[in-house]
């Protein structure tokens, strides 16, 4: 099965995404955690993409577009994935079918802007692992401590009030435009954010088996 999250910055489709990669034995492939990996590497694509993560822009369409075409030719690809994060633009979109992807499902999670800076606010990542957690809806076992790896938690730069701004204006822009993309090809299955991610987590499982 080839399944993507689509979602507002913040919604919780990495979350999901996470959990149904466990439950289905499938790679979860997140363009976010490749160029952030990049970004501490130091690699050539690392560099280029800095200032458009830190400015909460968009990294250019044919750059993830390379990460992705090389992420997917991976052998653990072969059996399905979930894509969380990508595509964010119809161009990407019209890459993957240009590779002759076939998607099974869209799930798209929903949350209202309102919402989504609380959500940011609380959001902590692992420097070590990059595994994402929250102060109130994603608590690890011990605060400030990753579960998986016991690396340090810290707050995405890019998830500053002000970036968080620019990058819900880029989502409605640029990304929001997917849902018809996809709706229009039978793909695309809504999931309302819920408080608790155990909540939403039932609502997309649900989804997935219609
Ligand atoms: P979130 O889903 O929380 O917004 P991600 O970790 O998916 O965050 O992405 C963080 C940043 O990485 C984005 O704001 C963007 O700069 C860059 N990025 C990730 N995926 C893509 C993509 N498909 N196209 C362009 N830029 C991307
Ligand atoms: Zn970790």
């Amino acid at each position: 099965m080839n399944i993507i999250f689509l979602g507002a910055p913040g919604a919780g489709k990495g979350t999901q995404a996470e959990i149904v990669s466990k439950k289905l034995s499938i790679p979860t492939v997140s363009t976010g955690n490749i160029i952030r990996a990049a970004l501490k590497d130091e690699t050539e694509m690392g560099l280029k993409a800095k200032e458009y993560i830190e400015a909460g822009k968009l990294v250019p369409d044919d750059v993830v577009i390379g990460i992705i075409k090389d992420r997917l030719s991976e052998s653990d690809c072969a059996k399905g994935f979930i894509l969380d994060g990508f595509p964010r633009t119809i161009p990407q979109a019209k890459a993957l079918d240009d590779m002759g992807i076939v998607i099974d499902k869209v799930i798209d999670i929903e949350v209202a802007d309102e919402n989504i800076a609380k959500r940011m606010s609380g959001r902590r990542v692992c420097k070590s692992c990059g595994s994402s957690y929250h102060t109130e809806y994603k608590k690890p076992a011990k605060e400030g401590v990753c579960n998986a790896c016991g690396g340090e938690l810290v707050r995405r730069k890019d998830d500053a009030p002000e970036t968080v701004l620019e990058r819900l204006k880029v989502y409605h822009e640029e990304t929001e435009p997917l849902k018809e993309y996809y709706a229009s090809k039978g793909k695309l299955v809504i999931v309302e954010g819920q408080e608790e991610v155990s909540d939403t987590t039932a609502l997309t499982l649900k989804a997935l088996e219609d």
